[in-house]
């Protein structure tokens, strides 16, 4: 029921991990594996839980949820070394300045990227909620915590303000982070100048490694296995792992099976394509931030047109505001259009109505005739909605022009399913995550 409700992905995450332990007087008393879990459930699924035992069981009037002491980690835990228990830092202890070979070994943190000026919504929501918590603990609260989404979303934003914030909150700890490439070529560099040793020792006394974009070791394969290696050892050391990737670790081809698996063993957090609210609210953040008034109008017109990512959305406002300074000229829709032109251009172009049906059917697996056939079964019919949806979002084409693609349908229809696909989108965590992962393959 409520995996139909929610989504796998929600489902899996969150909800499967419930037990129910006991039902006390009119309390249903559950347990999960983690604070931070609880906390999220109470917050998100809080309210739907309770009902939903009210629907089973109408004597339940509340739900309680405990924590559960943590289970041994099964076969491939216990054949790793013992975790070597570490105290504690303790403030003060050692210097706060990052020592030089940190410093090399890393790369240094924008001051850009924390999570002050990072825009919160929907979309990311857990993600963020995820790093902050990582940022925030001293022991690791998930291990790895595993960010993924498609370029330009804010990985890499996330990831500096993780160690920003422990820099900030618990300076004695060493942070690294460094991009999955920048591993390797000091493993390369490492091999070439027999110094492996001092390569693993250095890695392994870090208190919380961040590898970005790991992605790219696919087929590497002894950069992997020292990667692997080192990743072992500091969760065996109770040391925090923070990962990014394009694509969730079951989707990292190229990785070893082993490797794949680990990497999915703590958090996993997907950060979804922006929203036109999120695009809309980082415009605003980021214009404030610019100290330059840009009209609503202009926001929403950038916020509707430029769908791909954040850093193209961020582009296109600092063009527009750079224009502005530079000509004198107010900043408006048509200022936009013009300085935009090659920007708007190649978005209009990306997507053809065509490829948005192709990809629909094959996602579905329903058959092209079904695009303009005029049968109303539901399981052709939402995915035609949903395809005139993306048509809607992803092209510039008009209600009629799009309407005519699909077998010659009234500009109606399509209004009409483009406001059933959104609203549906709200109630249907499994409907979104379609949509979702059909826009992130046609803007692939
Ligand atoms: P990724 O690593 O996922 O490819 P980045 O972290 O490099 O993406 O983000 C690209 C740009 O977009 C950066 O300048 C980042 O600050 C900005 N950005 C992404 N998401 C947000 C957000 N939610 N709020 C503010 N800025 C964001
Ligand atoms: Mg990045």
């Amino acid at each position: 029921m409520l995996r139909a409700e929610f989504g796998d992905t929600a489902f899996g995450t969150w909800l499967k991990p419930l037990e129910v332990a006991r039902l006390d007087g009119d309390r249903v008393v559950m347990t999960v594996p983690t604070q931070f879990m609880r906390d999220w459930i109470v917050a998100h699924y809080g309210d739907r839980i309770r009902s939903m035992w009210a629907g089973v069981n109408p004597a339940v009037r509340s739900i309680a949820l405990s924590v559960r002491p943590p289970e041994p980690r099964g076969a491939a835990a216990a054949a790793a070394v013992d975790p070597v228990p570490v105290p504690p830092p303790v403030a003060g202890c050692e210097p706060a300045e990052v020592a030089p070979e940190f410093e090399e070994m890393g790369a240094r943190l924008d001051p850009r990227f924390t999570f002050d000026s990072f825009v919160v919504g929907k979309p990311n929501e857990f993600a963020v909620a995820a790093a902050e918590k990582v940022a925030a603990s001293l022991s690791p609260p998930f291990n790895p915590l595993f960010l993924y989404g498609g370029v330009g979303l804010g990985k890499t934003h996330l990831m500096h303000a993780i160690g920003w914030r422990i820099r900030e909150v618990t300076p004695q700890r060493r942070v690294v982070y460094l991009s999955a490439e920048k591993f390797m070529y000091q493993f390369v560099r490492a091999l070439r100048r027999k110094d492996t040793m001092s390569f693993k020792e250095l890695f392994r006394s870090v208190d919380v490694l961040m590898v970005d974009d790991v992605q790219f070791i696919s087929g590497k394969e002894s950069t992997q296995e020292e990667f692997f290696h080192t990743f072992n050892a500091l969760v065996d050391r109770g040391r925090q792992i923070v990962i990014s990737a394009d694509r969730s670790p079951a989707d990292l081809s190229g990785l070893e099976e082993r490797i794949r698996s680990r990497l999915g063993w703590g958090l996993v957090a997907d950060i979804h394509p922006t929203t036109y609210e999120l695009r809309l609210g980082i415009l605003q953040t980021k214009a404030e931030k610019l100290g330059v008034e840009v009209p609503v109008r202009v926001m929403e017109f950038l916020a509707a047109r430029i769908t791909s990512n954040v850093r193209e959305l961020e582009g296109a406002l600092n063009r527009i505001v750079h224009h502005a300074s530079f000509s004198g000229r107010p900043i408006s829709i048509d200022t936009a259009r013009e300085v935009l032109k090659d920007l708007l251009r190649a978005h209009d172009r990306r997507v053809t109505i065509e490829e948005i049906q192709r990809a629909v059917v094959e996602h579905y697996g329903i058959r092209m005739a079904d695009m303009s056939s005029s049968r109303r079964a539901r399981a052709v019919a939402r995915p035609r909605q949903v395809a005139m949806y993306l048509a809607k979002q992803l092209t510039t084409r008009s209600l009629p022009e799009i309407g005519k693609r699909f077998g010659n349908r009234d500009h109606t229809t399509v209004m009409h399913a483009i406001r059933q696909i959104e609203r549906l989108c709200e109630e249907d965590r499994s409907l979104a995550e379609d949509v979702a992962a059909l826009r992130r393959r046609l803007q692939a």
